[in-house]
């Protein structure tokens, strides 16, 4: 099977989006697991995706059980499904995922001074770079230049910290990437963490492309929830090759247990009442993903 580093410049050769997809348990693996198969399907063609598990996420799932089910998929279906450390503190943090056998990590040190990030950065570079040597692997570091606010919730507004002023400046990009190697770069453009009830700020296209150009690696937009669907097309188009997707993904999991328990009260078989969530995920990732491989 190739990498996810081959999945990720395919993607961007195309012109379409991986999906990143966060999880905190089992029933959300399988609704997101469920939707990639099920357009691969009909689409015939392979969809690629990523699981994403925040420290938060991790700790509850359990870093070796989330690693340990996604190779299981990987493997048993030969299934492009690959683990990623979102957004994860500091390099021990990093390295236990990396050690837990994670296909990527994301070192969030963005609210660090720009040359502190760029040093802890290029510590989880120079040790991604020594274990793929080493074990033949091939992990990939993302960073953050640029703040987007921290939370994955529903937002009456705009996150404290956050204005244009904050956003990602093309050349800032460019001298990160030189300084650190890093992978793969999220940057800020108008993306913001977690859903505004009103509905998500505009996404700068043209810093996209500018950003793309200057730092010639494939782009991240976190943030993807909330988003409107032309502005998904327009930033694929300009340079994003992966979008995370969390907030919505949450929504819909409660959505579905609460509706569940609507209908039957009484119920209290998990695998039961848990089935609406399963499905409700699914809806969800089963749309973006249609979105991202332009396939909708
Ligand atoms: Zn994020």
């Amino acid at each position: 099977m190739k990498t996810l580093r081959e999945y990720i410049k395919e993607a961007s050769e195309m012109g379409v989006a991986v999906g990143h997809f966060n999880v905190s348990n089992m029933e959300a693996l399988h609704g997101i697991y469920n939707a990639a198969k099920k357009l691969s399907v009909e689409s015939e063609r392979e969809i690629p995706i990523i699981i994403g598990v925040s420290e938060g996420e991790e700790e509850f799932f359990g870093i070796n059980e989330i690693s340990a089910v996604v190779k299981a998929i990987r493997e048993k279906d030969n299934y492009p499904i690959f683990l990623n450390a979102d957004h994860h503190y500091g390099f021990e943090s990093v390295k236990n995922a990396i050690d837990a056998l994670f296909d990527a990590a994301i070192i969030d040190e963005v609210k660090l001074p720009l040359d502190e990030n760029i040093a802890l950065t290029k510590k989880c570079v120079d040790y991604a770079t020594d274990i793929n040597q080493k074990e033949s692997r091939d992990i990939l570091i993302e960073a953050e230049i640029g703040f987007i606010g921290q939370s994955s919730k529903l937002l009456e507004s705009i996150p404290e910290g956050v204005s244009e002023a904050t956003m990602t400046k093309p050349e800032e990009a460019k001298y990160f990437v030189e300084q650190t190697g890093v992978d793969l770069l999220a940057p800020s453009v108008g993306n913001i963490h977690g859903m505004i009830k009103g509905g998500n700020p505009r996404l700068d296209i043209e810093r996209i492309r500018e950003i793309k150009e200057a730092s010639g690696v494939p782009l991240v937009l976190h943030g993807g929830s909330g988003i409107a669907d032309a502005d998904f097309t327009e930033a694929i188009k300009a340079g994003i090759s992966v979008v995370h997707i969390n907030t919505e993904i949450r929504v819909a999991y409660k959505k579905g247990i609460e509706e569940a328990l609507k209908e039957e009260p009484n119920e209290i078989a998990p695998y039961k009442y848990l089935k609406k969530a399963v499905e409700e995920v699914e809806n969800v990732v089963y749309n973006r993903l249609k979105l991202f491989n332009h396939l909708s």
